[in-house]
């Protein structure tokens, strides 16, 4: 829809559709003047360096040099993976340090949520991590909600300081830092970033106008997160770009849900009761008999129950099974990284098969919502 418009860096013409593609705009960014497209803004003001990730080691070992700074930390965490997302351990390495918890992609939540009930729920498991965290923004890098109060935020509790910004691959740190570098960093002068000095890692350094800087570390890459195991072509129906549509299913016990050829629920025993899907809409969702499932999943994967599709399956590894039990009187959530949530409602206690590929984190949780 603005194919009238073209980058002003490299004369590309603009699209917002696919990040993958030449001329890549975000949505947000074409209100900005002068209108240039991502890969051009990236190479002038923000290295694509930020976007390398690295293995856990590595990632320990620059953690361990923030300890020794005095800095702001900010961790940034996908709300929509909660678990799968949030660096456990990080309070060990930062220090005296405080840690701002900023929590992204709060737009995947279903419409009319309250907001006040989320941020407690992030405190309290933040907290049941071992994370003290001096305050928790929710916001939207993508879609520019609660932008103002991570700038507040930042302003409030760097007092002169350095800012380091730590995060998994894919919580959208890119996304954040790029828009804190139009908002927040002195966009007046010409930025100069680089590689922080005294590292062997691509930090990347965005100059404060009182001389400090915000440095922006790699992602680190954890394999338990579904997000991380499947193919990129499978990427776009795996993650939720719309607020999800939460799906209800009132099931009886020795029924199964199958989750496009990703995941496999099998309510095992229980009354009958309603789970509640927190999961990007673009995956097919197939009921069936316990009984039945295996002959359906081995006749059918990757064809009728949905993607991946069985070219895609071949190269994720092949599904574990978690039983798990669901207690009675609570609320709890089926977690299942990457790929979202299924909610038991009724309090009623439930035994539950999860079957996920292997090495992908499944777990009970207190309910979100
Ligand atoms: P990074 O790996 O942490 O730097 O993450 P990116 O900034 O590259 O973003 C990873 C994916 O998440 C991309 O597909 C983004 O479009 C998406 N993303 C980033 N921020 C948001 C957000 O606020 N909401 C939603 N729905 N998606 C986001």
């Amino acid at each position: 829809e603005h194919t009238e418009l073209s980058c002003a860096g490299c004369g590309v013409r603009l699209q917002s559709e696919s990040p993958e593609q030449a001329g890549y705009i975000p949505e947000a960014a074409i209100a900005k003047e002068p209108v240039i497209c991502q890969r051009c803004f990236r190479i002038k003001h923000y290295n694509e360096a930020s976007s390398v990730a690295i293995n856990q080691d590595d990632f320990l070992r620059l953690l361990g040099g923030i300890g020794e700074t005095d800095s702001l930390v900010v961790h940034i965490v996908d709300l929509y993976d909660f678990e799968g997302s949030l660096i456990s351990g990080l309070q060990r390495f930062v220090g005296n340090n405080p840690v701002l918890l900023v929590v992204n992609k709060i737009d995947l939540l279903p419409k009319g949520m309250n907001m006040n009930r989320v941020r407690n729920w992030v405190q309290k498991q933040a907290k049941a991590q071992g994370l003290r965290t001096v305050d928790v923004v929710l916001c939207s890098a993508k879609r520019n909600m609660g932008f103002d109060h991570v700038i507040e935020s930042l302003d409030r509790y760097r007092n002169g300081r350095d800012v380091y910004v730590v995060g998994a691959t894919n919580v959208g740190k890119s996304t954040l830092i790029n828009r804190l570098i139009s908002d927040y960093s002195d966009m007046e002068r010409e930025l100069t970033t680089s590689r922080y000095p005294g590292t062997t890692l691509d930090a990347v350094h965005i100059p404060l106008e009182d001389g400090k800087a915000i440095i922006d570390t790699p992602g680190i890459v954890y394999t338990s997160r579904m997000t991380e195991v499947v193919p990129r072509s499978f990427l776009g129906t795996l993650m939720p770009d719309k607020p999800i549509k939460p799906l209800v299913y009132q099931l009886n016990e020795q029924q199964t849900l199958f989750i496009g050829s990703i995941v496999r629920f099998d309510f095992v025993e229980g009354e009958r009761q309603s789970f509640t899907l927190y999961l990007s809409n673009a995956l097919n969702v197939h009921r069936t008999k316990l009984d039945r499932a295996d002959d359906l999943y081995d006749n059918h994967k990757g064809e009728l129950l949905g993607t991946p599709t069985t070219a895609e399956l071949e190269t994720i590894p092949e599904w574990t099974r978690h039983s798990l039990k669901v207690r009675q009187g609570e609320r709890q959530d089926i977690f299942i990284s990457g790929l979202g949530w299924i909610q038991a409602n009724g309090g009623r206690g439930a035994l539950i098969d999860i079957y996920a590929p292997k090495g992908v984190k499944v777990m009970l949780r207190d309910s979100m919502i």
